[in-house]
């Protein structure tokens, strides 16, 4: 089985995975040599660049330079201008991405007049930053044009951001060393602070959780810093404390858990800015936060989900009313690090949803596959109903399915699974409920689109005493050729909400039955028509052959007396009687002809004999020698005559019937030429029977093989119209075709196929 959705997932889980390698590799740099190739690489992997390289803003602050490439680029480094694309990109704090040839030069001419450099075909330029202040871009140049997805642009954005903090730390430890080598005082409490950012980066790379990510970084703050630290989340318009530390005072974490005013002053400007706030000279009741008196500062770090406010992370100092820089340098960086393991957390878990589904989708597919296989697909309707109630169940939680159809006013329900749990719910449904008074089942009936209640309606549908187990209701309408037909409800009895899992669950199973019943319906269509015919061409066989059968006695009879009253009372009569006795033996003839050939198409069903190898070219020496006889001037050829594998006797027959067909057709004033030759074709041979008579006009190209069917008058061509009903018949009952190409007054081939093995 396959899904087009598949490959497009699978490229977004390698990046993720990408990323959660470069994370993990991240973790166990200190330098910043060490960084960048583990940023770099699979920058340039993942999205197939030709180079990838890091440019840093120097000490000056005012010229990009290179720190290190991987691969062959073409930038170069350059003055910190927002007239060029890593300037641009750092001012509009955004990645710049150019598809294609040109896209970079038309958005930045002055790129290649003032820095005298060639672009690349496409570019990404992504911005990196420190502390809220440019610290380079990371550039990954392409030698065809580039589409750059939406996993990637997350991907690259996401690896820049971690770069970033990479970069940072290495910085850190850095200042850290020189400061060893100096030998200079707050050693262990750096050391400290190194540790806990490692250990937050360390330990953030292996959980997707949001509070426990929280709670990582109030630990680094309270480590490094010694403050106290609470993460909210948003609930209702208010900000519930949701961590806290150990020694908050603990009526201030019950009133921080019911919630501060999301729309008070210092806890609404972070969200204004996106950045972190720091407030001097705390004062509770200007803010409005009562028993917050305790606190001389406190700042505030903003956290948003799909562009609205979602998190809060706040640190507070008691009785001292300022921050230094460095406790706002550290918790900017501490913010920051949370944001940036916030969206990958997200981001993986969007996967894990996505990839959820798409497992889901498959297990219910090769469920109803499974299941259905050993249906037959004229089989009764209702046990694909059956089947996918099944498939569903085993997927979900317990419950029971129900299928409605409409029976006038009333919902019948056809099919069920599983025990509904209650006695008189079970007679209510038996009943029949009323049609439009059973929101669960008018509803997608008439909307045509499922119906998912995560908490049940009770007393919508039925009295409510009788549903009180009942939590969870989803109700899809089964579509045939775009009508729906039915109503498949599933009931589960625990209390939960319909994930997109089990929708996806539910509504692959319900299409597939849809599809397995329009299916199962043609089936049996064709079944019926398929048995109407053949009932019909047995009783035409039958009664051709009793017809036939029994007609041979009195035309015997009236052929024979005629014959001898030819031969006794020849003198007695005058020529008026002679001439009409001369009509009955003719017709006589004629009606005898008739019947011996009915009786050979009666019988080539009837009596048939086991096919087996015969030898075509035989058969053919053995049909041309008793021709011959008939007609001495023809000339016959055979060339490349097969072995095949047939009932040699209807063989016999089949060349007998097209070759005198042939030869009776012929035009006048010409040598009769037949013609016949095979060639392999694929799975068959294929025999062409080619005649230089009279010809056939295309628009009887069909009728002539109809029984009875014929062109001429007995008086221009004897015959009876059924030597090619029997050549299709037999060709038929040997698992082949038959057809014909023909010029008028050129001649005619008939054309049939029978199986064999290649020479
Ligand atoms: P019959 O030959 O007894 O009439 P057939 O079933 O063999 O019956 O043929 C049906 C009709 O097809 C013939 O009446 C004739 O008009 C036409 N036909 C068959 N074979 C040829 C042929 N080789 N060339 C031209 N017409 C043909």
């Amino acid at each position: 089985m396959s899904f087009s959705s598949t490959s497009g997932a699978a490229g977004s889980v390698s990046l993720s995975q990408r990323l959660q390698s470069v994370m993990e590799a991240l973790a166990a740099t200190s330098t910043q040599a060490d960084v960048l190739p583990v940023v770099l690489r699979p920058a340039r992997q993942a999205v197939g660049a030709v180079a990838a390289a890091i440019w840093l803003v120097d000490d000056a602050g005012e010229q990009l330079k290179r720190a290190a490439a991987e691969g062959q680029t073409l930038q170069q480094d350059g003055p910190l201008d927002a007239s060029l694309p890593a300037g641009e990109a750092l001012k509009r704090r955004e990645g710049l991405f150019f598809e294609h040839q040109g896209a970079l030069v038309q958005a930045h001419p002055e790129s290649e007049v003032r820095t005298g450099q060639v672009t690349a075909v496409a570019t990404a330029v992504l911005p990196m930053f420190l502390d809220g202040q440019p610290l380079g871009t990371l550039v990954l140049d392409f030698q065809e044009p580039h589409h750059f997805t939406e996993a990637e642009i997350r991907f690259l954005r996401t690896l820049a951001a971690q770069c970033a903090v990479a970069l940072g730390r290495a910085r850190l430890s850095q200042a850290l060393e020189e400061r060893i080598a100096t030998g200079t005082a707050q050693l262990d409490e750096e050391r400290a602070s190194l540790d806990a950012f490692t250990h937050f980066t360390e330990a953030s790379a292996h959980t997707t959780e949001p509070l426990a990510l929280a709670a990582l970084a109030q630990e680094v703050l309270e480590t490094i810093l010694g403050v106290e630290v609470a993460y909210s989340e948003l609930e209702d318009g208010l900000w519930k404390g949701r961590i806290f530390s150990k020694n908050t005072p603990p009526e201030l974490v019950a009133y921080a858990q019911a919630g501060f005013a999301a729309k008070l002053p210092s806890f609404a400007q972070p969200f204004e800015t996106n950045e972190a706030v720091f407030v001097e000279r705390w004062d509770a009741e200007r803010e409005g936060a009562e028993l917050t008196e305790v606190y001389g500062a406190a700042a505030l770090y903003p956290y948003l989900k799909q562009g609205k406010p979602y998190g809060l992370l706040t640190m507070g100092l008691t009785g001292i009313p300022t921050w230094t820089e460095r406790q706002r340098g550290i918790f900017r960086s501490v913010g920051r690090n949370l944001a940036l393991a916030f969206e990958r957390a997200e981001q993986a878990r969007h996967q894990a949803v996505q990839n959820a589904e798409l497992d889901a989708r498959t297990r219910a597919l090769e469920g109803y596959a499974h299941l259905t296989q050993d249906l037959a697909l004229q089989g009764e309707p209702l046990a694909f109903v059956r089947r996918a109630q099944e498939v569903v169940l085993s997927l979900l939680t317990p419950g029971y399915a129900l299928y409605y159809e409409r029976d006038g006013e009333r919902w019948r329900n056809q099919v069920q699974v599983g025990n509904v749990g209650n006695l008189e719910l079970q007679a209510f449904i038996d009943a029949g409920p009323l049609v439009g008074q059973t929101p669960s089942v008018d509803v997608p009936w008439t909307t045509q689109v499922p119906h998912y209640q995560d908490e049940y309606a009770r007393g919508s549908d039925t009295p409510p005493e009788m549903v009180q187990h009942v939590t969870t209701v989803a109700s899809l309408p089964v579509l045939r050729y775009g009508v729906v037909a039915g109503v498949f409800i599933a009931v589960l009895f625990d209390e939960r909400k319909w994930t997109s899992t089990d929708k996806v669950v539910l509504e692959t199973v319900v299409r597939s039955l849809g599809l397995a019943l329009e299916r199962a319906e043609q089936a049996g269509e064709l079944q019926r028509r398929t048995e109407q015919l053949e009932r019909s061409n047995a009783e035409l066989e039958q009664f051709a052959y009793i017809a036939s059968h029994d007609l041979q006695a009195p035309i015997r009879t009236v052929t024979s007396f005629a014959g001898m009253i030819e031969r006794r009372y020849q003198e007695v009569l005058d020529d008026r009687g002679r001439l009409y006795l001369k009509q009955i033996m003719k017709g006589g003839e004629h009606m005898k002809r008739l019947v011996d050939d009915l009786l050979t198409f009666s019988r080539v069903h009837t009596e048939q004999r086991e096919f087996g190898p015969v030898n075509a070219r035989a058969t053919f020496e053995t049909v041309t020698q008793r021709l011959k006889a008939e007609a001495p001037e023809a000339v016959l050829t055979g060339t490349a005559l097969p072995m095949v594998w047939a009932d040699a006797v209807q063989l016999d027959q089949l060349l007998q019937n097209l070759i005198s067909n042939g030869l009776k057709y012929r035009r006048a004033g010409l040598t009769p030429q037949v013609r016949v030759s095979a060639q392999w074709e694929g799975q068959m041979w294929r025999f062409a029977v080619a005649d230089n008579g009279i010809g056939i006009e295309p628009q009887y190209f069909e009728r002539i093989f109809v029984i009875f069917q014929r062109l001429h008058g007995q008086e221009t061509y004897q015959g009876t119209g059924i030597g090619l009903a029997v050549c299709k018949k037999i060709v038929e009952r040997h698992g082949g075709h038959i057809w014909l190409e023909s010029t008028l007054d050129e001649g005619t081939t008939f054309f049939f196929t029978l199986p064999g093995l290649k020479r």
